[in-house]
């Protein structure tokens, strides 16, 4: 028999036990029986379970050793279980469009975000469990407080939708703060060009949130360089505004 796991909070490990918030989940994934299905980080099987019910093949990447033996015993022919790190797996190994999902360690969902951005040509869609704060700062419109570096990287090449909150009660052990799922589609027609470039210029304008661009972008761009006016700060900025000064960026260079 297997002994009870106990959660490592190294790993970020909060598991879903709330079986209508596990439902509801699922049926937002809405998955089909020939999706291809990558599962982050499946723990004990809360969500893995149901979703082995609707499809004919699903990939899981788990990190934690111990918890493998957990999802092993489970002998389904369906499950494919990877073990190692989610931030290291290469996304070639599966057959695309890929539907990513999970409950993501909280600790590491920006880096896995930002992974799965870089490989966002073989993914179909993903659906995930946030802390909400992150859900929120991913959605804000330009102009609000929480508008941020993360916002406009995931919003210059995903639809973003907050689906549900999900309370603290949901997991075993419960979190400090409220999670939320999220839904974010790969943009068919992001407008941005070079996303390394892009995420500079992103990245630099953030840099001192007080501060102006001028300020922020003082060894990138000068005024006469571009038609976005440097005396704003870059949280008044749209995706599109950072895309004009990433172009005018790139033709200085
Ligand atoms: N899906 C399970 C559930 O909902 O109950 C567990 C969710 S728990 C919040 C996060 C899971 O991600 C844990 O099982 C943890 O061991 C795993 N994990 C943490 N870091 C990881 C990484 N770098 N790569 C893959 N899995 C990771």
């Amino acid at each position: 028999m297997l002994t009870k796991h106990k959660a490592r909070k190294r790993f970020g490990q909060n598991f879903l036990t709330d079986e209508k918030i596990i439902e509801r989940i699922v049926a937002t994934i809405a998955p089909k029986s020939d999706d291809s299905l990558l599962e982050i980080g499946p723990g004990q099987g809360a969500m893995t379970l149901p979703l082995l019910e609707c499809v004919n093949k699903l990939n899981v990447i788990e990190i934690d050793r111990d918890l493998i033996s957990i999802l092993e015993s489970f002998k389904k022919d369906n499950l494919i279980i990877n073990q190692g790190d989610a931030l290291k797996f290469d996304l070639n190994t599966l057959p695309t469009p890929i539907r990513v999902v999970g409950n993501l360690p909280y600790n590491i969902s920006s880096p896995i975000l930002f992974h799965l951005l870089e490989n966002r040509a073989k993914v179909k869609d993903m659906t995930f469990m946030l802390q909400k704060e992150v859900v929120e700062r991913i959605s804000a419109p330009s102009g609000s407080k929480i508008y941020g570096r993360l916002s406009v990287m995931m919003q210059a090449f995903f639809e973003v939708e907050m689906i549900f909150v999900v309370p603290p009660e949901s997991f075993e052990p419960a979190p400090k703060v409220d999670s939320a799922i999220v839904y974010l589609k790969p943009l068919m027609n992001s407008k941005v060009k070079n996303v390394k470039v892009f995420e500079k210029i992103v990245k630099a304008a953030f840099s001192q949130r007080r501060k102006t661009l001028r300020n922020c972008l003082k060894s990138l761009l000068t005024q006469e360089q571009t038609d976005v006016d440097l005396s704003l700060r870059a949280e008044t900025l749209d995706v599109d505004e950072f895309v004009t000064l990433t172009n005018d960026y790139e033709r200085q260079n």
